[in-house]
């Protein structure tokens, strides 16, 4: 794995603090989480913090755990739990034995609760969400104290108990810590620790109907699973001096580190799990796995390979400042990697039949075809070619413009891999389109080339009639028709009308039959495609991963200018 083993080299504020802490002694071994809260599919942002915290233990010979952050049943489901460790693999990493859930600590949790009630650390308040909301005060005022903040901690503990026994509907009580109701940063200010959810969870069922916030859970699961560095997103900066008032205060067995890094934010999608989740519930989008979706399982459909990402996530690096990704360069890392890795293939996608008419009829022949000129290994396999053949309809005009330079009438161009061809004669149908090009060959130019030394201006793919192989071809284009969804109103009014197109009828050289469901072939000239999991051998279906340049760039100048 090339990005990985660059990735070992690489070197940001993180890696650069792990070191430290290896050199000085401070820890023998990194010991790293990814945390996701089940509620969603992975995005590509996600990729980032996967990469970081795999890719450092994998670095460092640590390791990293797989946890759930499963402390809020209303939204979690098992479907997304088996998707995530699916996205996670696929990615290239693996946690082994460590998959955790914070689910597995929920007793821990509750009897660390309970003694920070015992040391008068916490209490139980019986103000709603909104009146806790309202006695927070703002930035620069202070907060006002909850009347039930003095609570003796024999009235807290029989409140919190009764709580866990399900004596109180939702909402009516939670328990907070008792820090300060006047600390400048907002989140010290009492923050909740365990509310009230009569709701089952999917994996601890109904046993319990009070449950951890992600600020009492996430740190002490931490500590419980010995995370050395606990690595998180810029929003939680501010949640760092609960994180280690909580680590204080209670008798976890480590003291893990919170770090926080920048989110990777890309151009002209969105990357917000209840954002994605309205796409899929209002069906703009096929599901999470709709390969226009920046969701891992939807780039995967799409047909991009992990390598990509890491390769992304690799070039973006790790720093502390928020900044958007141009999603052209999430595009260009796809290509760069594709050229080096993808088979070429040879395709139709709007076919346009050509008859060679000096060919004789019922003969065939087999042509040689590299498979890849940028890599030597991948050998040169046979393309069949015979009387009746396709090119792609825009190769040919009938009255073309100046700067034209493919097949018109009377005009000789390459086929690729085979022969120079002449247009001769142009058939059309009653309502005066072309549907068929009547043409000569010069047997002289097998392979591509005249003895005689005349030159062609243009090179065209080509598929022959007799043994192409009918499919299905799916072009994607951006999700989003501006860089910034949703910055002038609703996200989902800038949704790109034509982020697909269907198209039947293609025609495939025979060999692409057969493509196994994760490779890439590049349909020369045209970019880079995959089957999808639609697809059979007897009606292959193909996804356009990604265009061979970047089109989104130059038309967008043109609007612009
Ligand atoms: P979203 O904002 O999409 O709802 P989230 O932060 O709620 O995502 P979690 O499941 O909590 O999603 O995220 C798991 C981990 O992935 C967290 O540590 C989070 O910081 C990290 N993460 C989420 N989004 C990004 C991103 N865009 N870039 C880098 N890391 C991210
Ligand atoms: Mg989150």
């Amino acid at each position: 794995m090339s990005t990985n083993d660059r990735a070992s080299e690489t070197t940001d504020f993180i890696r650069d603090i792990i070191r430290d802490d290896l050199a000085s002694g401070k820890h023998e071994s990194i010991v790293t989480r990814f945390p996701p809260e089940p509620n969603g599919y992975l995005h590509i942002g996600h990729s980032k913090s996967i990469c970081l915290n795999f890719g450092i233990a994998r670095a460092t010979g640590g390791r990293c755990h797989l946890r759930f952050d499963d402390t809020n049943p209303m939204k979690e489901e098992m479907e997304y739990i088996e998707s995530i460790q699916t996205d996670v693999r696929w990615l290239g990493y693996d946690w082994g034995e460590h998959l955790y859930f914070a689910s597995d600590y929920f007793e821990t949790l509750y009897e660390w609760a309970e003694a920070l009630i015992s040391s008068g650390d916490a209490y139980v308040d019986d103000l709603s969400a909104d009146e806790i909301r309202a006695h927070r005060g703002t930035l620069t005022e202070p907060g006002t104290p909850s009347p039930h903040r003095d609570r003796s901690v024999e009235d807290n503990v029989d409140l919190f108990r009764r709580m866990r026994a399900g004596e109180f509907g939702n909402g009516a009580r939670v328990l907070r810590a008792k820090i300060d109701m006047a600390s400048g940063n907002i989140n010290l200010r009492d923050p909740v620790l365990y509310r009230i959810l009569h709701a089952p969870h999917p994996r601890t069922g109904d046993a319990w109907c009070i449950y951890p916030t992600y600020d009492f859970a996430h740190g002490q699961s931490d500590a419980i699973e010995h995370i050395t560095h606990s690595l998180c997103t810029l929003e939680f900066e501010s949640h760092r001096p609960l994180y280690d008032w909580l680590i204080e205060h209670l008798p976890v067995p480590s003291r893990p580190r919170q770090i926080e890094f920048a989110r990777l934010n890309l151009s002209s999608t969105v990357l917000s799990k209840r954002k994605l989740l309205r796409l899929v519930k209002e069906g703009h989008v096929a599901g999470w796995d709709d390969p226009r979706m920046p969701t891992l399982s939807g780039i995967r459909r799409r047909g991009v390979p992990p390598a990509a990402i890491r390769a992304l996530v690799d070039r973006v690096g790790v720093a502390k400042r928020d900044s958007v990704v141009d999603y052209a360069l999430f595009e260009h890392c796809i290509r760069d990697l594709l050229n080096r890795t993808a088979e070429r293939r040879m395709a139709v996608l709007r076919p346009l039949k050509v008859v060679i008419t000096n060919y004789p009829e019922g003969d065939s022949e087999e042509l040689e075809a590299i498979n890849n000129p940028e890599d030597p290994a991948a050998g040169t396999r046979r393309v069949p070619f015979g009387r009746e053949l396709y090119i792609e309809s825009d190769d040919f005009m009938e009255d073309p413009p100046k700067k034209f330079f493919r097949l018109a009438p009377g005009r000789e161009v390459r086929l690729r891999y085979a022969y120079f061809i002449t247009c001769d004669e142009v058939v059309k149908d009653d309502s005066g389109e072309v549907v068929e090009l009547r043409c000569s060959y010069d047997p002289a130019t097998r392979g591509g080339d005249a003895p005689d030394g005349r030159k062609v201006k243009a090179t065209l793919h080509w598929v022959s009639a007799a043994h192409a192989v009918a499919a299905e071809v799916r072009l994607y284009d951006h999700l989003f028709e501006v860089e910034q969804p949703g910055a002038d109103g609703d996200f989902v009014d800038d949704l790109n009308p034509d982020s697909l197109e269907i198209l039947t009828g293609c025609k495939l050289e025979p060999s692409l039959a057969d493509v196994e469901s994760g490779t890439q072939v590049q349909f020369e000239r045209l970019g880079y495609f995959a089957p999808d999991p639609d697809s059979t051998p007897a009606e292959p279906v193909f996804n356009r991963v990604v265009t061979l340049r970047d089109t989104w760039a130059r038309i967008r100048k043109q609007q612009s200018g």
